[in-house]
């Protein structure tokens, strides 16, 4: 077992390297205005984000997760409600939900793409379902088209989780559709390791709806419309200035540092057929018709456990997203939904894989690592 170095699943430092005198730069301009909260830099940051988009409105706050929570607030979502989305996705997803008294129900997914299947969404829909959650999951977008008008006759709000998902887009009749922006209300993280990644803890939410902005932006500062007028409870869910600075500069690069995760991909998958991998491992499916901008890089096979091991006792670092099927978590055991009940989403929980997914990962570190995957399937 000749370890030769280290490879990380993501690595920070390597991608500061390539921005830190932009980045210095910055804060220092924040530290010289000793403006902290929201301010000049955040409203910059909304701007840009909303135009980087082509969607007219977006609205910061301190997390993916409190994009969520006030996208559903702002739909006046609460008891009695149902909100359908997937069990095969991050905590926050269905938290949300359960975090405005609503009642996630899950619906399964694609054992191809992982995304949620739009017929059983349209199946599970009751007279009390007021919102649809879809996760873009690991950087490629669902196949919305196949429901926006299903949910506009039936007035269900959409509330898409793009927390995996900034760059990402899909090809609609001939037009480029973001993340985000299919109508609804969109939810951006910029937790550290996403595609644009802040500092520390960021979040966005977008809409086309004036009306979902000025909720938005009232909710996110306690509710108060005025300095100490408060029309509804609302949270504390502010972005930092810093965190803003930090994310317009990194905005900068971000269509460069997704053509590296892309070509990253393509690295891939032409070296798991050099190395006739093929049989023994599922890549990932890209759907036709999307950008996929390879948040995370996601393989199936049948021995993942096996596989993690050998792979980490040789220095390769890999990780496992999902390992539990949401509709398994004790917090959710109230909804009555057990074993058995999302056959694919449980399924991939046993079979999945991240293999180490950054722009600055080396052609020479790619070889390693599918020289390792080989030797074990040898
Ligand atoms: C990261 C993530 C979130 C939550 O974002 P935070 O900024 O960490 O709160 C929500 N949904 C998905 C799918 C995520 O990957």
């Amino acid at each position: 077992m000749a370890t030769t170095q280290q490879i990380p699943s993501f690595d920070l430092k390597r991608n500061y390297k390539r921005v830190e005198d932009e980045i210095k730069e910055a804060l220092e301009s924040v530290l010289a205005s000793q403006h902290f909260i929201m301010g000049p830099d955040v409203a910059a940051f909304e701007q840009e984000v909303a135009s980087y988009l082509e969607i007219p409105h977006a609205v910061s706050c301190a997390s993916g997760t409190d994009s969520l929570v006030l996208a559903l607030m702002a739909l006046g979502i609460g008891p009695g409600d149902e909100v359908i989305t997937t069990p095969f996705s991050f905590f926050a997803t269905a938290s949300c939900i359960a975090r405005t008294g609503a009642k996630p129900v899950f619906v399964d997914v694609h054992p191809d793409t992982y995304n949620i299947s739009m017929d059983l969404v349209k199946a599970a829909v009751t007279d009390r379902t007021k919102a649809f959650i879809p996760v873009h999951l690991f950087g490629q977008l669902c196949r919305v088209e196949e429901i926006v008008d299903f949910l506009a006759q039936r007035k269900i709000a959409l509330v898409e989780d793009c927390a995996q998902a900034f760059g990402a887009h899909r090809m609609h009749e001939g037009k480029i559709i973001r993340a985000g922006a299919w109508g609804g209300l969109g939810c951006y993280s910029f937790f550290p390791t996403k595609n644009l990644g802040a500092y520390g803890d960021a979040g966005m939410t977008t809409t086309f709806n004036e009306a979902h902005k000025d909720r938005l932006a009232k909710l996110r500062v306690h509710g108060a419309t005025t300095t100490y007028i408060h029309e509804e409870v609302g949270i504390n869910s502010r972005m930092d200035a810093m965190q803003a600075a930090i994310l317009r500069v990194r905005l900068r690069h971000i269509e460069e540092w997704t053509e590296d995760r892309r070509e990253v991909a393509r690295r891939y998958k032409l070296l798991f057929a050099e190395h006739r991998l093929l049989e023994h491992l599922m890549p990932p499916v890209e759907d036709e018709g999307n950008r996929h901008t390879y948040h995370q890089y996601v393989v199936r096979t049948s021995r993942r456990d096996e596989l993690h091991q050998y792979l980490a006792e040789r220095g390769i670092v890999t990780r496992v997203y999902y390992p539990l099927s949401l509709h398994m978590q004790p917090c959710f055991a109230s909804a009555g939904y057990g074993k058995g009940d999302f056959p694919v989403s449980e399924k991939l929980c046993g079979d999945v894989l991240a293999l180490p997914m950054f722009p600055e990962l080396t052609a020479d570190e790619q070889e390693q690592v599918v020289r390792e995957i080989a030797n074990f399937y040898k």
